[in-house]
């Protein structure tokens, strides 16, 4: 059977950390470290198939209908996207739009915390520029990241969105299924459709926003029970590492009841609330962190994992900040680390080549943010050209090309290392294969070191006997009341039960 609907379909992704010392560039949506390649056209349909993101679960579940493909792009989290960057896409897209006749409907797979270098809200002024050319009617429906920072003039353009109910967001490609079914309903649906935004009043940390744990669990599995009740209810909690006033969590339903609609927000509304004091960051000091998982991997017979959230490329920070390696070699501790992002690094491995002994400059590249450059000296063991399949349940499926890769063994003595792997396209670690592609089991290793917050849970929290979040320098910050931001909305929170964001007084 197929729906007589001509629909155009598009992705443009991209979560932007406004604190990161680094803009995004146009390169950087051509060639992202493992994510989609900027695409145009039919090649999408082979491109973005059969991995876990949100287009893919679009074409699956929308096969019924006479699918256009239009452009899609994505790239490593990081910077402000240059303006350069965002009109080429939107550009790409709009010319799709206007080239492929008579569209009876339009899905997008976004973000929802794109911020370029003139607007703040980089998925609303995609949207509005849509609706410039397509006028007010035509039903436009988008997936979101659950870290959107979601504006209510965003939800003004667009008829219905979707958001993933999982961190790690092990649901990507499950929300463009979502999204398929949620634009079927919009087009063949005969009675109006109301739609109720809501914002929550507080900032909740990165580290505290895991669906595998408390208060995310709980929140979801509530909102997933009031499906029945509305067409669509969703949920983000938002992206801290964002100055900008809709920054934080936000809720979204839709449904042919307005009563229903507005009484279901309000109940998800009022249930974050009371759950506020929950959003727990979990962050030890970086020293302490090793130390304990020093020993407790003593007595452990799985690897113990520790987290460097706040150089998570996954969130726009570097990933060449030092400071763990720093305190793993002062502490003489041995483990396995990575990904760190040193192209010359990574190069100089190459030159040097497999069994050499090198010294070498690694990170610096951010001083302000990161701390200067660390001196190792090692052998180098083993050398890749990045690229490989992630098999992990978050990044299935996706073609990694994270270039030039190095894995260096440090001598700590009494026959102890510590293994360093080096890449030159920024990723963060969320995947085993990171490891395994390059020779190292991370089964094998009683210690290791990801640089990511959540996304790494989905595949290493299984093998693993303990997790720990620690605190060292990077540009993704953890604390929320840290942060210093100009530009929220008043009245919002710093952090579950933290003060009021005041504007700084000039
Ligand atoms: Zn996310």
């Amino acid at each position: 059977m197929s729906l007589n609907y001509r629909i155009g379909f598009a992705g443009f992704q991209h979560e932007t950390n406004t604190f990161a010392p680094f803009s995004t560039q146009f390169k950087d949506f051509e060639s992202p470290g493992n994510m989609v390649p900027f695409t145009v056209g039919d090649s999408i349909k082979k491109e973005c198939s059969g991995q876990n993101i949100p287009i893919s679960g679009f074409m699956e579940a929308g096969s019924e209908f006479d699918l256009i493909p239009l452009s899609y792009a994505s790239a490593e989290p990081g910077g402000l996207v240059s303006q350069d960057a965002f009109d080429r896409i939107s550009d790409s897209i709009l010319n799709g739009i206007e080239n492929a006749g008579k569209l009876d409907g339009l899905y997008f797979d976004l973000h929802g915390a794109m911020v370029t270098e003139m607007y703040d809200d980089g998925e609303e002024e995609l949207m509005k520029r849509v609706r410039d050319l397509v006028g007010p009617d035509l039903p436009i429906v988008t997936s979101l990241d659950l870290h959107g920072n979601i504006s209510p003039g965003f939800i003004n353009l667009v008829n219905a969105t979707t958001i993933y109910r999982t961190y790690p967001h092990v649901d990507m490609a499950e929300t463009g299924k979502r999204a398929a079914i949620l634009l079927k309903t919009v087009l063949t649906t005969t009675k109006p459709i109301f739609k109720v935004f809501k914002q929550a009043n507080f900032i909740p940390p990165v580290t505290s926003q895991s669906t595998m744990r408390e208060p995310g669990r709980t929140l979801y599995n509530k909102l997933e029970a009031l499906d029945t009740n509305v067409i669509s209810v969703d949920m983000a909690f938002g992206f801290a590492p964002a100055d900008i006033p809709n920054c934080g969590i936000s809720l979204f339903v839709c449904g042919t009841d307005k009563n229903e609609a507005e009484k279901t927000a309000q109940f998800m509304l009022d249930e974050i609330h009371s759950s506020e004091s929950l959003f727990d960051d979990h962050l030890i000091d970086g020293d302490q962190a090793i130390l304990k998982a020093h020993e407790l991997s003593k007595s452990a017979n799985k690897p113990i994992i520790i987290a460097d959230p706040q150089d998570n490329p996954g969130a726009g920070a570097s990933g060449d900040s030092t400071g763990l390696i720093s305190k793993l070699l002062k502490h003489k501790i041995p483990a396995l680390v990575g990904m760190f992002w040193d192209p010359d690094a990574a190069e100089a491995c190459h030159n040097a080549g497999v069994d050499q002994k090198i010294t070498l400059d690694i990170g610096g590249r951010f001083p302000k943010e990161n701390g200067p450059s660390l001196k190792i000296t090692g052998i180098v063991k083993n050398l890749s050209d990045g690229r490989f399949t992630c098999k992990g349940p978050y990044s299935f499926g996706v073609n990694a090309n994270l270039g030039k890769m190095a894995a260096i063994h440090v001598n700590l003595g009494l026959e102890s290392e510590l293994i360093i792997v080096l890449g030159s396209n920024r990723a963060q670690n969320a995947d085993q294969a990171i490891f395994k592609h390059i020779g190292y089991d991370p089964k094998d290793h009683s210690i290791i070191v990801v640089k990511s917050a959540i996304h790494f849970l989905a595949d290493y929290e299984p093998i693993s006997h303990a997790v720990l979040f620690a605190e060292a320098p990077g540009q993704n910050p953890v604390k929320v009341d840290k942060i210093s931001y100009t530009k929220l909305r008043l009245g919002v929170r710093l952090g579950p039960n933290g003060k009021e964001f005041k504007p700084v007084q000039t």
